[in-house]
């Protein structure tokens, strides 16, 4: 969990970089939007499931992070639309 926070934070920086430098690209954005959100929801349903039964009751604030990440998910661009919009990006070819 904590490499892929990591990973997904530097990311985030990088292309944080890259948009106050004037080059981000929307297809960049996508990449990161779906990388990073898949990666939070594995991590808030693998952390539900170390918790076992708890993991679903509401003393543990874990079930209300990964329905929250499953909204997330959806809006501001759906995992498959971003990875069309990825596959467009280095193929040439749409796949919508
Ligand atoms: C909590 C929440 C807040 C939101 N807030 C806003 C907001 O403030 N403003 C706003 O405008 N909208 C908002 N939305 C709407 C959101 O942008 C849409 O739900 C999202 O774009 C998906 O559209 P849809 O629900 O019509 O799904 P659909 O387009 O019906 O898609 C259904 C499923 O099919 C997949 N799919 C669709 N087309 C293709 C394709 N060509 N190839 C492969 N798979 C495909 C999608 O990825 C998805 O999994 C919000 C949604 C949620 C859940």
């Amino acid at each position: 969990m904590l490499t892929e926070i990591t990973k997904a934070q530097l990311l985030s920086w990088r292309l944080g970089v890259l948009k106050n430098e004037g080059k981000a690209t929307p297809q960049q954005i996508s990449l990161a939007k779906r990388n990073n959100v898949k990666m939070a929801l594995d991590v808030a349903r693998e952390s539900r499931q170390i918790l076992g039964a708890m993991g679903v009751v509401g003393d543990y604030p874990i079930m209300r992070h990964m329905m929250n990440l499953e909204s997330v998910i959806t809006y501001e661009g759906t995992h498959d639309i971003h990875l069309l919009i990825t596959g467009q990006d280095i193929t040439g070819i749409s796949g919508f």
